[in-house]
């Protein structure tokens, strides 16, 4: 699968030794790879769990004025919130189930055997009347992101990009060196149709209907979906900026080939569907859960098992194939 590209180690980062990280402003810190303990870094963890949180929940509260503000007379500003923040919600989950669940753990770390038929109906469900997002080359960016974490070659951040510089770059990412996503099931007909350009540009006339069948004002449904991208960025944030600069989390692990970080915090766990437990995940990329403690809160495990006990998903063979120093006593669904 990753025949062309720089090799990794077992744990999946780099084999080749890490160049110290960069912080805020672009010093070389003299502690890469190492644990920082103590008030300051504790400190420091109390102001920067702030700032996430702060933002996503202004994303949320921002889309609840906007709600509120453009709702038509006839709909009133609390039916304007109903529906704006619902939407919100549907978008949100559609888009866990769709990227954190099937498109990650289920195609990009073949961690989790989903049903074909369920996998193709989330994608184009999510990829309708959700937030859009190519498939295909979502898998290609993740598999390099993975192979080259923070260091050239990564399309989503490089270890000196900032906090504006990673925002641009969730929209426009580095372009990627190699192609790691040719599965079987990306050259599926459904997945051509959803990766293709056009199916990009009539999904937001999908979402943006769907809206508009409930409510028929343009204002409205511009406003609300917009909202909604917004948040959907904060999201793609935690991802790519947050959980990988070591100012920010915790680390379980200290894999010295890159930055990624574990953020426990109830909104970013919710919002990524436990996505944001990256230096977990980027040490044990096989398992099928990105926790690994049972202390630590996990929303998309959760909906992963109930999809289990449904008879939609399975462990793949590698998904529960549990590390002897793991935390937890067995990994299972
Ligand atoms: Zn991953």
């Amino acid at each position: 699968m990753l025949t062309g590209v720089e090799p990794r180690s077992s744990a999946g980062v780099l084999a080749e030794p890490a160049t110290a990280p960069l912080d805020g402003v672009g010093i070389k810190r003299k502690d890469a790879g190492v644990a920082r303990e103590g008030p300051d870094r504790r400190t420091r963890c109390t102001q920067t769990m702030k700032t996430y949180n702060v933002l996503g929940f202004s994303a949320l509260a921002l889309q609840v004025l906007i709600s509120a503000m453009l709702a038509p007379p006839w709909l009133g500003p609390w039916w304007g919130i109903v529906v704006g923040f619902g939407f919100l919600l549907l978008s949100w989950f559609l888009g866990g189930l769709y990227l954190s669940d099937v498109i990650h753990l289920g195609i990009a770390h073949r961690a989790l055997d989903y049903k074909v038929w369920f996998i193709k109906v989330v994608t184009v469900v999510n990829n309708s009347v959700g937030v859009y997002v190519d498939p295909v080359s979502w898998v290609n960016r993740h598999r390099l992101h993975h192979v080259f974490a923070d260091h050239p070659g990564d399309p989503n951040k490089l270890g000196a990009d900032g906090f504006w510089k990673t925002m641009y770059l969730c929209i426009f990412p580095y372009p990627c060196t190699a192609n790691l996503a040719t599965d079987p099931i990306l050259r599926t007909r459904t997945f051509r149709v959803v990766s293709h350009p056009l199916f990009a540009v009539i999904s937001p006339l999908l979402s943006g209907g769907l809206l508009w069948l409930i409510v028929p004002d343009w204002k409205f449904v511009v406003g609300v979906w917009l909202g909604v991208r917004l948040f959907a960025l904060w999201v793609n944030m935690v991802q790519n900026y947050w959980t990988h600069d070591r100012r920010f989390g915790t680390r379980r692990y200290e894999d010295a080939g890159d930055n990624a970080m574990n953020i426990g915090d109830w909104l970013p766990v919710m919002a990524t569907f436990s996505a944001c437990w990256q230096n977990n995940h980027h040490h044990y990329q096989h398992l099928l859960r990105t926790s690994h403690d049972a202390a630590e809160f996990d929303f998309g495990y959760s909906t992963v098992r109930v999809m289990g006990a449904l008879g939609l998903v399975s462990p793949s063979k590698t998904g529960t194939n549990r590390p002897d120093d793991l935390a937890l006593a067995e990994v299972a669904l």
